[in-house]
Formats: structure tokens, sequence, C-alpha cells
């Protein structure tokens, strides 16, 4: 029998199990994972940037956590020989709708505690000679590295540590009792002492199966890119951000210069048909349903339709996509537009209709359950980490 099973090979599980085993080095840790190796969906298919903090709500956990984590990921790169690149981070305002809202962005750093600098329009173009606006932030400490290549790096700790990772296992049905929890897997049945589950786009599915009703559903949201040619490699020296509504929960369309060196353009938000689906074309009936099933969602669908309606017209159609970027990259033009691939962000979504905002987990005497993780968690994965082994030593007998 093991102290922990850990369901889930992203940043997220990999961070807890690595430092539950720094911790608790005589425990016994087993990671499950349904794909053949870490970091196959969301922390494998993202921007890749090490975020500051610019936009949470003080106090949040996204706020606290997305603080340390930058600092965290970054030592945990120098501690491991991965490479990561502190570029910093430009928000840029195009017209006095977004010169206000990046005043209220403004104090919103300064009560997160940022380091940031206000340009005019000149500083702007001084430090962005392709980039056109009437004012922007400057936040230093945001940079970029392979969330892959982090979440690499743990597993091998995780290993070195002795804890053990199984692939290609996925966790069908879970059994907790008084003394232990059960994991029904496609490789055969693993018992442990308590359970933490970090399933990313399945967190939901995976609380269903302790017998629990969520409060929330897990809504799938594809986030499409495009590559910029090689000749746009040094188009930008940071990573370009539009002031974004207030009201949405999505960045917006984001010029992110990448740890490989090229540039992509970044991604829009679009309800998914298949909660693991990277094309277009992937469309799963069961997921569709479940999540058009949904109140939920349908109340967010309602609330957004004129926004939702406009995403949906970009992914569909390049010119509109190009319009958002051209805002703030005028020089671009559809044919500087490549395929690149897609992720899909794990967004619970509750029972009113409202985007869950903050990291949600949600605890049952034996097991913790990691329910709302979207961005900045490959930021936050430490702390978040750090966070999960603290509320385990509180609630779980670990002597
Ligand atoms: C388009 C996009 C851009 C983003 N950009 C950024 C960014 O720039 N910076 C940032 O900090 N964050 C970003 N994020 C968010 C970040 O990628 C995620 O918050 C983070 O990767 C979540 O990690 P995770 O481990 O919780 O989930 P995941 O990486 O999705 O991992 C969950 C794992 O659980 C496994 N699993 C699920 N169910 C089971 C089961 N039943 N049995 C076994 N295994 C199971 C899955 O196979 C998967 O490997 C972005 C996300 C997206 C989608």
């Amino acid at each position: 029998m093991y102290d922990f099973l850990i369901i889930g090979g992203g940043i997220v599980g990999m961070s807890t199990a690595m430092q539950l085993l720094g911790r608790y080095p005589d425990k016994k840790i087993l990671v499950l994972e349904k794909e053949s190796g870490p970091a196959h969906h969301q922390t494998g298919h993202n921007s890749g940037v090490i975020h500051a903090g610019v936009y949470y709500t003080p106090g949040s956990l996204k706020a606290k956590f997305c603080l340390e984590g930058n600092r965290n990921t970054k030592e945990f790169c120098q501690e491991n020989g991965i490479r990561y690149d502190e570029c910093g981070k430009l928000l840029v305002a195009t017209n006095d709708l977004e010169l206000e809202r990046m005043k209220a962005l403004w104090q919103r750093t300064e009560a997160n505690g940022l380091e940031r600098h206000w340009l005019n329009a000149d500083e702007l173009s001084e430090r962005e000679p392709n980039i056109t606006g009437i004012g922007g932030i400057f936040v230093p400490s945001s940079g970029i590295v392979s969330y892959r290549e982090v979440t690499e790096a743990m597993a091998r700790k995780i290993i070195e540590r002795g804890g053990e990772i199984r692939f290609n296992t996925e966790v069908t049905g879970l059994r907790e009792s008084d003394s232990e929890v059960s994991a029904q897997t496609t490789q055969g049945d693993f018992s442990a002492r308590y359970l933490i589950s970090c399933s990313g786009l399945m967190a939901d599915r995976v609380v269903r199966m302790l017998g629990l009703e969520p409060q929330f559903q897990i809504c799938p949201f594809r986030g499409e890119y495009y590559l910029l040619p090689e000749q746009h490699n040094r188009i930008v020296n940071h990573l370009i951000y539009p002031i974004p509504d207030p009201s949405m929960p999505f960045l917006g369309v984001h010029l992110t210069r990448m740890i490989d060196g090229t540039v992509t353009v970044g991604p829009n938000a679009v309800l998914a048909w298949k909660r693991e689906g990277y094309r277009k074309s992937d469309i799963s009936l069961k997921d569709s349903l479940e999540t058009l099933g949904y109140a939920g969602i349908r109340k967010v669908l309602q609330k957004n339709l004129k926004p939702g309606l406009i995403e949906l017209k970009n992914s569909l159609f390049k010119g509109g996509y190009l319009k958002e970027v051209q805002k703030y990259c005028p020089s671009l033009t559809k044919a500087d537009l490549k395929p690149y691939p897609a992720g899909v962000r794990a967004q619970a979504v509750s029972r009113d209709g409202k985007l869950v905002d903050d990291f949600l987990f949600v605890k049952t005497r034996r097991t913790i359950n990691v329910c709302n993780a979207p961005s900045p968690a490959a930021t936050s994965a430490l702390p978040i980490g750090r966070y999960i082994l603290s509320e385990a030593s509180d609630q779980f007998d670990l002597a």
C-alpha cells in the first residue's frame, strides 16, 4: 500500500509529488498518469509565460501564488539547468478606453506588489519600435520557459527521491474508506492512505468518482495560436499583451516570445467540443453534450453572447484574428499567421454561471482535489504544491 497516490502527470501533480517526497522522504508515493509521458495536456500546450501577477484579485490565491511562483520557477530553473528568459512584459493601450482600464491595472499591480513602469507613447515605441500604442505598463519580472522541460525535471526528481510514476495508467474508479483510498486503473488496482488529484481537464470527473456531486463543472476552452515566420523572431523585445476587458476572464491575444526563439500570436478563447481535443475538427459527442447540458455554461454563454460570437468568428476567419493583433502590431499580415498547435484550458464553471476565478480545492477525509487550476497555475505550480503539502500535514496523519 502507498502513502499517497497522485493523479496527474502535469506540472501541478509533479510539483506536488516532488515536494511531498522532499518533505517526507520515507513515504511511498505513486503518480498515475494516463498518457505516455508528462505534460501531455495543459502543461505542454501553453504560452510558456512565467507570469508576474498583474491581473489577479489582490489577496486571492492566484495573486499570492503567482508572485511566489514567479520567483520559485526561476530558482527551480537555475538549480536544474533549465533555460528561461526574464524578458519582461508590456501591456499596451491602443485607445482611451484601454488607457482608463490600464490605470485600474496599474493600481492592481501596486496592490499585488509588483515592480512596474508606466510608459508614454514615445517610451513605448523606443522599447518596441514595431508596437503602436498610446501608453503601456512594463513589468520586468515576467519571463518565458518551457513548462514541459520544468515538468520533466520534476519527474526526474521524483524518481531520484524514490517515488514512482506510472504512465499509460488511467484512473477509472475510486473508493474512499475509513482507512484508505483505492484506485481502479487501466493497469490494475492501487491503494494508498491518501490521494491527491491534479487531473486538470478531468478534475470534475475524478471528484465524481469519489461519490461527490461537485458544485462546478470543467468547461474546456480552446486557446488557438499562430506562429510568426522566422524573419519575425525579433519583431518584439518583450511579451506584448493587450489591456484586457475586465469583464472577460482571458487575457486577450498576445505576442509571445517563446523560449525556442520563435514568436507566437494567441491564444483566443473558444468553447471546445472535446476536453482534450487539440484540432479544430476534434469533436466528442459525450463531452459536447455534457458541456451544453450544464446550466452553468449556458448562463456563461448567454451573458457573453457578443464577445463569444466575435471569438468564434475570429477562430474561423484569420482576418478577424489578425485585426486583434494589428491593433498594437500593425505591420503583421495574414500571410504572417502560420499554423501552431492549440491548447485547451480547464476552466471550472459554477452552477450559477460564473467562471470560477481563483484556484479551487475540494477535500474529503482522505483526499485533496485540485479543481480549478487555470493560468497562472503553471507559474504557480511550486506554491500550489506547497499549499497542498501544508493542507495535507494539517488534515492527514502523516506521523
Ligand atoms: C492555451 C493555454 C495557455 C496558457 N498559458 C499559460 C502561461 O503562459 N503561463 C501559465 O502559468 N499558465 C498558463 N496556462 C495554464 C497552465 O498551462 C495550466 O494551468 C497548468 O498547466 C495546469 O497544470 P495541471 O497539472 O493542473 O494540468 P494538466 O497539465 O492538464 O495535467 C493534468 C494531467 O492529469 C492527467 N489525468 C487526468 N485524468 C486522469 C485520470 N483519470 N487518470 C490518470 N491521469 C489523468 C492528464 O492526462 C494530464 O496529464 C495556459 C493554459 C492554456 C490551455
